[in-house]
């Protein structure tokens, strides 16, 4: 069987003296949209934040299609196509929608002082390449309307919409999304499950999304994997998730 996009094996992390995760062990197959769910503090989110290397693990590895990728930087993994979704930072929130597209693509030729001044031509050129790749992305997203508004101005559900759409502007492979249905209403929640089941359709993504909107959940994911306690406690479809009776117990309370 081919390699899983990313494989995490017995992975721990402690703060402390307490093991958010503890022992997590999944795999996230290639072309999947992947649910990951679970009661508060089960250790999703830490979990995300050290397969993107926003955090060391304290053991445990992770692997990308069978390539040991543990504790690399944010960065490494962008350009191996591994992004996960960040709030759009304060800073940018006074750049228009356009921009905020346009500052992902890392290596532009304008990054540097030398080629600022020597290769102008250059840099104007790949300007107006990321430009337009911008408004494809926009297009796609249908927030094309949005192109020149400011950041700050935009619904809680069009930004996540612009934090998906950043994904966009590089070739991203898998991209890992937290809660991007959370605060978001009805109309524009479709609107973003429609961009991740296309994107993983016509381009390829696989996508390992963190969600508590069981709906939402049932539309896009499959497998739906449930973490309880630092572990992986089940892993099934949505249908075979929500009858699983140490599931149940787990968002109970036991
Ligand atoms: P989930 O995303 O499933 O709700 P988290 O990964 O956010 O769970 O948190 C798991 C547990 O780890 C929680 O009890 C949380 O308080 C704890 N935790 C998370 N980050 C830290 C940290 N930086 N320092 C100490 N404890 C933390």
């Amino acid at each position: 069987m081919a390699e899983p996009m990313i494989r995490v094996e017995n992975l721990h992390k402690h703060f402390g003296g307490f093991h958010a995760v503890d022992g997590a062990s999944l795999s996230i197959e290639k072309g999947t949209i992947t649910g990951l769910i679970g009661p508060n503090g089960a250790g999703k989110t830490t979990l995300f934040n050290v397969v993107a290397g926003v955090l060391p693990p304290t053991s445990g590895r992770v692997y990308m299609e069978g390539e040991d990728i543990t504790g690399l930087p944010p960065h490494t993994l962008f350009h191996k196509g591994l992004l996960r979704t960040f709030q759009i930072a304060h800073e940018f929130s006074s750049l228009t929608v356009r921009e905020n597209l346009m500052v992902v693509p890392p290596h532009q030729s304008g990054e540097t002082l030398w080629n600022a001044w020597f290769r102008r031509g250059r840099v104007a050129a790949e300007e107006r390449a990321i430009a337009k790749k911008a408004d494809e992305v926009l297009e796609f997203l249908t927030i094309d309307h949005l192109a020149d508004e400011k950041a700050g101005n935009l619904s809680g559900g069009q930004k996540k919409l612009l934090e998906l759409g950043r994904t966009m502007m590089v070739d991203a492979r898998v991209v890992f999304l937290d809660e991007v249905g959370a605060g978001v209403n009805r109309t524009l929640l479709n609107t973003i499950g429609d961009a991740i089941v296309r994107l993983n359709r016509e381009r390829g993504y696989t996508f390992c999304m963190i969600e508590h909107d069981m709906d939402f959940i049932k539309r896009l994911c499959d497998p739906v994997i449930v973490m309880a306690e630092g572990k992986v406690l089940a892993e099934g479809s949505a249908e075979e998730i929500m009858s699983n009776e140490a599931v149940i117990e787990a968002y109970l309370g036991r």
